[in-house]
C-alpha cells in the first residue's frame, strides 16, 4: 500500500474531506484546475533558483513505514549537508498569522521523516515557505509521532471505509464540495456515540513550533 505526504496533507486538513474523496472521488472545479496550474507555475519558478544552489528539486523519494506500507512522494525541495538535511515545503497561499497550517507542518514532516531515515541524517530541518513568508521548524518527535498517527488512521479510512471525524469551521465547510453530503451524515448519525478517527485533530489547525 503506498501513501503519499499530500494525502497525509488532505487528512489534517480534514479527515471527513479525506474520507470523501478517497472513496467518492470528484471532478475538479475550473477554479480549482487554474489553481493547481498556477500552483505548478510557482513551484517551477521557485525550483529554478534551487537547482541553481545545488538543491534537490523534486525528486522522487520513498521508504517503508511498515509491513507492506510504503510513504512515497516528492519533496518540492531539498538540501543535504554532512548529518544535517534541509526540506523546503512551498505553498503558494499566505499562511496563518503565527506559526504553519497542521497540514503544511504534516507533509513537509512526512518528507523530512523520510529523508530522515534514507540519510540517516540526524539534523533534520523543515522551512514552509508561504507567498510571502518563511517558517522553520525541527523535525521533532511530535511531529513524527503525528504523523505516523495519521497513516495508521488512513490505513483505517481507506482500507476499512471507516469515516472518520469532521473537523468543522466555517471557513473550511463554506467551500467543501462534500459540504450536503458531510451534514446529512452527522443528521443521520444523530447522537450515535462512536469512535471517530481523527477526532484527536478538532482543536489542531496551527503548528505554532514553526518559528
Ligand atoms: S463539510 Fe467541513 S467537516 Fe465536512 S468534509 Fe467538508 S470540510 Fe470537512
Amino acid at each position: 500500500m503506498k501513501i503519499y505526504p499530500s494525502e497525509l496533507h488532505e487528512y489534517a486538513y480534514c479527515p471527513r474531506y479525506y474520507f470523501f474523496h478517497v472513496h467518492l472521488g470528484r471532478r475538479l472545479t475550473l477554479r480549482e484546475k487554474l489553481r493547481m496550474l498556477l500552483g505548478r507555475l510557482f513551484h517551477w519558478a521557485k525550483g529554478v533558483p534551487d537547482r541553481l544552489k545545488g538543491r534537490h528539486v523534486e525528486e522522487a523519494i520513498e521508504v517503508e513505514v511498515g509491513s507492506g506500507i510504503v510513504l512515497r512522494g516528492r519533496p518540492d525541495s531539498f538540501e543535504v549537508g554532512p548529518e544535517s538535511v534541509l526540506v523546503i515545503e512551498r505553498k503558494s497561499g499566505r499562511g496563518p498569522r503565527r506559526g504553519v497550517w497542521i497540514s503544511d507542518s504534516t507533509q513537509a514532516s512526512a518528507y523530512a521523516f523520510m529523508l530522515a531515515r534514507l540519510l540517516d541524517a540526524r539534523d533534520v530541518k523543515i522551512r514552509v515557505e508561504y507567498a510571502s513568508k518563511a517558517r522553520s521548524a525541527s523535525l521533532d518527535e511530535e511531529k513524527v509521532y503525528r504523523l505516523l498517527k495519521i497513516i495508521d488512521e488512513i490505513i483505517l479510512v481507506r482500507e476499512y471505509g471507516i469515516v472518520p471525524y469532521a473537523k468543522r469551521s466555517p471557513r473550511r465547510c463554506a467551500r467543501c464540495p462534500f459540504r450536503e453530503i458531510c451534514e446529512l451524515l452527522d443528521k443521520e448519525k444523530g447522537d450515535l456515540e462512536i469512535y471517530e478517527p481523527g477526532s484527536w485533530l478538532a482543536d489542531t489547525d496551527i503548528d505554532l513550533s514553526f518559528t
